[in-house]
């Protein structure tokens, strides 16, 4: 059993895609045991951290458990929403989130953005122990101990080549596969509630609920015009917060993603992607922002390389936004 180990090695490295398909479909397939949903919550925080590794393809606990606590805080605690059996006891997991809400009074229709910093930092590091215990093995063993290798240890996970070049592939597949599956179990956890509307809490329970905080951060780094048009930046209340590569694909919030926009240009490009030149153009911002050696920026860029934009930028094309979307005015 995969879920009492300490360490874990690939078993083997080198996989077609064929073989990694049929290692997914039996994940996502009923000889797959579930008694929890974490495995599928799992999944999708890989999902949202494949730009987030380093150049080994490691990625850090703390990281992929920011995203894990995320997800669950917003289902355990914004959604109400059971995790396990209705007839078995509270997971550790859900125990660990509840006590959290009732220890600091946090009204539950705070999703986990709304949290302060320290409070989130203290909250995934709660959930990353209890996690290290029972997910990290358990979805390690169920995909043939061979999508990542890790040391409960020293805290990270490397993933397996063959198998992260395929995630990146099919990335947009993989994210429906994931939110069908675990919308799936909570339907069946959660009695009450029809499939297409759990969807449709899986697929924004990741969303935050703002992004003003890149907004200052932006606005303090001295972006004032509109990325896509050049126009100087009105308010606050017109200016939008945009992923460069839709959210919708890439389903994280990298600092190195994100412009300001005017409300015309959001409005227009909507769940697109913005034609090659722009990619030149945010490549450029990218430097310029990390040459400023603010601390933020060092924090926000450190997985930060342009070859990972590119790549995403290549992806997002494959994974069907090839529907390139250019601003009225020309820049
Ligand atoms: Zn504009």
């Amino acid at each position: 059993m995969g879920w009492s180990l300490q360490i874990g090695e690939i078993k083997e490295h080198y996989l077609t895609e064929q073989q990694i398909w049929q290692m997914f479909n039996v994940f996502f397939s009923s000889k797959s045991k579930n008694t929890t949903t974490y495995k599928f919550g799992l999944i999708k925080s890989i999902i949202e951290n494949l730009y987030n590794v380093n150049e080994n393809l490691e990625l850090s606990y703390d990281l992929l458990f920011e995203s894990f606590t995320k997800i669950y805080w917003n289902l355990v605690i914004h959604h109400h929403l059971r995790q396990g059996n209705h007839s078995v006891k509270s997971s550790e997991i859900e125990k660990v989130l509840t006590n959290f809400r009732e220890k600091y009074g946090i009204p539950d229709n705070f999703r986990f953005d709304k949290l302060s910093l320290i409070l989130q930092l203290e909250l995934v590091q709660k959930i990353k122990r209890k996690a290290k215990r029972y997910v990290i093995g358990a979805l390690y063993g169920d995909s043939r101990e061979v999508i990542y290798e890790f040391d409960l240890k020293r805290e990270y996970m490397r993933l397996n080549g063959s198998v992260y070049k395929f995630m990146l592939k099919y990335q947009k597949v993989l994210t429906y596969l994931t939110n069908y599956h675990l919308a799936l179990l909570l339907e069946k956890y959660n009695k009450a509630e029809d499939t297409v509307h759990m969807l449709m809490k899986v697929e924004n329970v990741s969303k935050r609920s703002s992004l003003d905080e890149f907004y200052h951060i932006l606005i303090s780094l001295g972006e004032n015009a509109c990325f896509y048009c050049g126009k100087t930046l009105g308010n606050r209340a017109v200016v939008h917060v945009d992923h460069f590569i839709p959210w919708s694909f890439v389903q994280a919030d990298h600092l190195w993603n994100l412009v300001l926009a005017c409300r015309n240009c959001n409005i227009s490009k909507r769940d697109q992607v913005a034609k090659p030149s722009f990619l030149n153009i945010l490549i450029e911002r990218n430097e310029r922002l990390v040459n400023l050696k603010e601390d933020i920026v060092q924090r926000k860029f450190e997985m930060y390389r342009p070859e990972k934009l590119e790549n995403l930028y290549e992806y997002s094309v494959v994974n069907g936004f090839d529907n390139l979307w250019t601003p009225n005015v020309d820049r």
